[in-house]
């Protein structure tokens, strides 16, 4: 039997109780970080969490026993709210999904933390507390949460409590990985944002080792999938080159490879054929094929586009990436692009997908219908007969 132990962490501190066991950072008067509040950052050790954060400008490492996979509560005060975690670690996701009721896309927040609550509470997956109101939904992220903006960290654990509310009502969120996810967790730090610079530069360590694998937020996301088929709708942050095909490997496999090799040195991924496409520019993480000539290839041809559909026995494929004004799905409603500038901080919306068909969904909650279900599109042809 687990054994349950629940710490509270109370990070309302008054300032001379801060002074006890943490260490004042100075800043340059340049610099606009003098009240940063930032975190938590938590890492495993044997029988214990170190927790380290950021409040008011005051960097705290604490240490806390934790029973060997005993749930833990970590109460952020200033930041997004009270939430649940497990010592145990997280456990793999399955690739594919039937009879989900209804699905609700969002793609490439970029650290955007305030619009895409906005988008998720405009849409009701989200209460006016902050809980999940989804029910028995499902919410996919396909990636890019990380760099570019300022609040990665709350986007990550926002979406790392939502996938346990989720739970208790038989939803489900699914995470699934972008090229910006790759390149922090394998130490590539061009596009992140200068806080997260500095908040590594405070703990002292690098930025990607904020998201070792020994630390919560780093094996979750080294849990996570690439691809998965919901309802038979495939979900990838870039695409799926038609090479993919030749591969002869289950999107399962796929999965696996790029689970086990995230932390590969570069020399092992280059040369290694598999590991080098699936890693690579017409890779799932970066292809962008589905909508315009690249420096490598054209854009696909939607006959190559629909066998590769056919081959991984799906009806549509979604995908973020590659960013577009607005939802407007290309080749016969078979592509569905869901970044539609997230990014930029005031821009984007979400796709949601209910009773076979497809809606764009405003950030206020408007919905505009995209497709019609496949058995109405043929009784119309019927009927023009
Ligand atoms: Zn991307």
């Amino acid at each position: 039997m687990i054994e349950k132990r629940m710490i509270l962490f109370l990070l309302f501190m008054s300032f001379f109780s801060t002074l006890l066991f943490s260490q004042q950072i100075q800043f340059g008067e340049t610099d606009s970080y003098n009240d940063l509040t930032e975190g938590p950052y938590i890492f495993w050790e044997e029988g214990k969490a170190i927790v380290k954060y950021i409040w008011n400008g005051n960097y705290i490492s604490e240490e806390v026993a934790v029973q060997e996979h005993g749930d833990f509560t970590v109460s952020l005060g200033g930041f997004d709210s009270e939430f649940e975690i497990s010592s145990f670690p997280p456990t793999i996701d399955p690739t594919i999904y039937t009879n989900v009721p209804k699905i609700f896309v969002v793609s490439d927040i970029h650290g955007q933390y305030n619009r895409f609550v906005e988008i998720l509470r405009g849409n009701g997956i989200l209460d006016r507390n902050m809980e999940w109101n989804w029910g028995n939904g499902h919410l996919v992220i396909i990636g890019d949460v990380f760099d570019r903006g300022p609040q990665v960290t709350e986007c990550l654990w926002l979406i790392h409590r939502l996938e346990r509310e989720a739970e208790q009502w038989k939803g489900k969120v699914h995470f699934l990985l972008g090229n910006h996810e790759i390149m922090v967790l394998q130490g590539d730090v061009r596009y992140v944002h200068d806080k997260y610079i500095k908040v590594a530069e405070i703990m002292g360590m690098d930025v990607k080792s904020l998201y070792s694998d020994t630390s919560e937020l780093g094996r979750w996301l080294r849990s996570k999938n690439t691809i998965e088929v919901i309802n038979n709708i495939l979900f990838v942050h870039a695409g799926i080159h038609p090479n993919f095909t030749e591969m002869n490997h289950s999107i399962e496999e796929i999965n696996n490879r790029i689970r086990v090799n995230i932390d590969s040195p570069r020399e092992k991924i280059k040369y290694n054929d598999l590991l080098n496409f699936i890693f690579g520019s017409i890779g799932p993480f970066w292809y962008r094929g589905y909508f315009m000539d690249t420096k490598d290839e054209k854009q696909i041809e939607q006959q190559v586009l629909f066998e590769t559909l056919i081959y991984m026995n799906v009806t549509e494929v979604v995908v973020g990436h590659t960013t577009q004004d607005f939802i407007n799905p290309f080749f016969q409603n078979k592509v569905i692009p869901v970044d539609t500038g997230i990014k930029y901080g005031n821009k984007g919306e979400a796709l949601l997908w209910k009773d076979g068909i497809f809606y764009r969904a405003k950030v206020d909650g408007y919905i505009e219908q995209l497709t019609f279900p496949v058995k109405k599109i043929q009784k119309q042809i019927k009927e023009n007969q």
